[in-house]
This record gives C-alpha cells, structure tokens and sequence, in this order.
C-alpha cells in the first residue's frame, strides 16, 4: 500500500499542508460562489479577466497541480490534487480553460512531442492561451468520423479548409484542437489527423450562432486555405482518430465529473427557491416531485463526486465517464419538468438581467428550461452515451457499422443519394 501522505519530491509539501495552504490561500484571493460582487470586480465575465484570473492561482502554485514539473506544472500527486479540490469546493473556478486543462492539455501530454509539450503546456497552466475544440460538422456530429474539413500537403505545410460547427468559445480562443481528413483513399477513421490551429489566422472566419437563451456560447467556423506548419500535427499524421478518442473521453469525464454546485440553472436548491417563490411549494403534487428530483439530484452528485474522486487518486475511468455524463443530463431532464409543472410554459420568458419583475423570472430556472436540453448533446447525446455504456462498460454487441471497412471516397458510390421529388 503506498504512503498517500508521503511527498512526490522531498522538498514537496505534503496534502495536507498543501490543502491548509490552499484554504488560506483561496480565502484571501479568489471569489466564492454566488457572490456577485466580487465576481464583477474581478471580470470574470470577460476573457482577460478569467486569463488574470487563473495567472493568480498559478503564481500561488495552485494551476496544473497534476501536470510535469518538466511543463511548468507542480508536479505534485492526486492526493494533492483532491486536497485543493476540497478546500476550492466553495470557489469560483476558472472557467473557459474547460478545454484546455480537462480536454486537450492531457491528450497532448498522451501523445504530443516533447517540443510541443515544452511550448504549448505552460501557456496552457498559466492562463496565456485559451483553446477551444474544432471536431464537430454540420454532417458530421454523432459520426464526427464522417468529417469533411481536408488538410492537404503543399511542401512543409498543410493547406485546411471546410467548416466546422457548434464550436464553444471559439470566438475567445487563442487555439484550437483540429481534426481534419488528411486521407479519403482509406476507412473514415484511418484518414483523419489532428492538428493545432491558430484561431487568429487570416484564414478563419468565426461566425456566433444565437441560441434560444439569446446568448452565443458556440459558432461556426470557417477555413479558407489556412496554412498550418508540419509541426501543427498532434500524435501520428492519420492517427488523429485514436487522438480524438483520448479527447472526447476526456470531454465526458470532465463534464460528468465536475463539481455540480447549488448556484447552478436547474439545481435542486434553485428549482425549490422557485417553488417557494411563486407560492407553489405546498402543493401535493409539486412536493413528491421536489422529493424525486432530491434523491435524483445527491444520488447523481455522488456519483460524480466518486468518480472525481477516482479521477483524482489516479484510476482510469474510462467508458465509465459516460454514466456520470449521462446521469447529469438525466438530473436536467427531471428537473426540467418539475419547473414546468410549478411555472408553466411562461418560464421560457428569459430575462438575462433578472429586470422582469414577474416572479416566473428566476434566471437559474428561466435560462436553465433553455440552455437545459442542450446538457443532453453536447459531448456526445445521450443516445450515443448509452450506446457506449452498452458496448464498453456492460459488454453488449456493438452496433453493425457498415462503413467501417469502406473508404471513405468510395461512400458515397455504395450509400443511395436521397430520393428526389
Ligand atoms: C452545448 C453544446 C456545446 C458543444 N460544443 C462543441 C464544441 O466545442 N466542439 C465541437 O466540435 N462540437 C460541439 N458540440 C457539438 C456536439 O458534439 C454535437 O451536437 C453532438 O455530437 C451531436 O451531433 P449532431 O448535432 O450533429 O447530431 P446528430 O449526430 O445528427 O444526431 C441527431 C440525433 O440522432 C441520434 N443519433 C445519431 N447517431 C446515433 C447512433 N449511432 N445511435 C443512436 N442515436 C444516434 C442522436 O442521439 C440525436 O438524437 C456542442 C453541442 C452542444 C449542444
């Protein structure tokens, strides 16, 4: 049984002082959850605040806890890192580095050069880069294999264009994770490379799609001969499926794994305000619902809690990531409908600053019956989260792929085009 407690390099502190220096740490610098206040006071709300923002925790040594020494990481052990995660339980976190830290950070650490682990990890932890990540197509979303963006050789570089979509926070980032078809001669998932892409290319153009909540968290983005260096190329040139893999598990344990706090849109503790506030609470009915989504809403919290805490002690959860995503979605659903049952279809009046003095708007309840549904797509529907679940954690047939062998140009020889009127 290894010494937990036992320092990864003897001038290491051990968790538990580097837990104690955290709490102080925190208290002095970093904003609590739902104070508002200091929230706006440190720009949370902009990039170059969230940029400063994570640049604090770096500096006190509280970024990249995990990550190599070697990047500018602390090099400390899981236990460290559950150490800090208890004491930053109450905080704000930095919140658009999602997929930097949770996503593509430890795929380039699985299978970048170790000059591109030396250049781009450190901006990475510091705060210097935002990324965002470039796989979905309006063709290509569940079968994100099926991609048509091409990256051609011309000399040392490669020539990128085609389209991508449903891109978060691809307006605010500095990079991003790319996969493009690099071979149409071979099977969809043989051909596919990954690259890193400059988002600030003259060659990039990023269009905001508006949502039903009226905010544009995601885009479109467009790729007009974008030259990329030979070195833009992560893992093996038309290996980028296993690399995609590496990600988008990575997308499901961070996004089914992560702390769920009370202030949430559509949290148990926001929807039973929202009772109370519009005088429903006593109701029969709404109560048995409220009791349901309660033991829904902490049987799903501790689910996550454990598998973070599995994450964290250093245990690969692998296919299993996409039970916490799925339950998460689920909670939503649940929660959806008793807001629904209480309020009534005049929730979706969203006001974003809360002016409305109706007492339906509640911005936690009124953005969350928008933004909710999309908890169930993005990082892979649930659909396709139970189909993983089926295959890779309960050992069921895999679904038939008929695709699976044929090129990729010869698809379209053998799939009938839709019938003409
Ligand atoms: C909030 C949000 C953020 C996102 N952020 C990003 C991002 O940053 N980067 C990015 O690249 N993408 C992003 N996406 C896109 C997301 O990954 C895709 O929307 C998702 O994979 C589904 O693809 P699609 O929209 O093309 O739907 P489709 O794949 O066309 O699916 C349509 C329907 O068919 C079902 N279906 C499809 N295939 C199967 C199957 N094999 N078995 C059973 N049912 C199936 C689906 O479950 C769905 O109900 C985001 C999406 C959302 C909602």
């Amino acid at each position: 049984m290894p010494d937990l407690d036992a320092p990864v390099h003897a001038d290491d502190p051990t968790p538990e002082a580097y837990g104690q220096r955290a709490v102080a740490w925190l208290a002095g610098n970093a904003v609590r959850e739902g104070d508002t206040t200091a929230y706006n006071a440190a720009a949370l709300g902009t990039t170059a605040g969230q940029k400063a923002y994570l640049k604090q925790f770096f500096d006190a040594g509280f970024s990249g806890i995990t990550w190599p020494k070697a990047y500018q990481g602390q090099g400390l052990s899981d236990e460290h890192q559950l150490a800090f995660n208890r004491a930053a339980a109450d905080y704000v976190s930095p919140g658009i580095f999602g997929i930097s830290h949770g996503m593509f950070g430890p795929t380039l650490l699985a299978l970048g050069s170790e000059e591109q682990k030396q250049y781009w990890i450190p901006k990475m932890i510091n705060g210097d880069h935002v990324w965002c990540q470039l796989f979905s197509e309006p063709g290509a979303g569940s079968d994100v294999a099926g991609l048509r963006t091409r990256a051609e050789r011309d000399g040392d570089e490669w020539v990128i264009n085609g389209q991508k979509v449903w891109t978060s926070g691809a307006q605010r980032a500095d990079y991003g994770a790319l996969i493009a078809r690099t071979d149409n001669s071979v099977p969809k998932h043989n051909g596919i490379t990954m690259f890193i892409l400059d988002m600030k290319d003259p060659g990039v153009t990023v269009r905001p799609l508006r949502q039903a909540s009226g905010e544009s968290p995601f885009n479109e983005v467009f790729f007009d001969n974008v030259r990329l260096p030979a070195d833009s190329i992560v893992g093996e040139e038309n290996g980028g499926w296993a690399a995609a893999v590496i990600m988008l598990r990575n997308e499901r344990i961070s996004i089914g794994t992560s702390a769920r706090k009370a202030t949430r849109p559509l949290s148990y503790e926001s929807v039973l305000t929202f009772a109370r506030k519009v005088g429903r609470l006593s109701d029969p009915l709404v109560r048995d619902r409220m009791a349901h989504l309660y033991a829904i809403d902490t049987a799903g919290n501790l689910l996550a809690q454990r598998m973070r805490q599995e994450v964290d002690a250093g245990y690969e959860l692998r296919a299993r990531g996409s039970i916490a995503k799925l339950s998460g979605s689920a909670i939503i659903r649940h929660a959806y409908d008793v807001v629904d049952e209480v309020g009534g279809s005049d929730v979706i009046a969203w006001d974003k600053h809360g002016d409305d003095p109706s007492e339906l708007n509640y911005p936690p309840i009124t953005f969350g019956v928008v933004d909710g549904p999309g908890r169930g797509i993005g990082g892979g529907t649930n659909e396709i989260q139970r189909g993983i679940i089926g295959e890779r954690v309960l050992g069921l047939a895999k679904d038939p792929q008929l695709d699976r062998e044929i090129p990729f140009n010869q698809l379209r020889a053998i799939i009938p085009p839709p019938p003409t009127r």
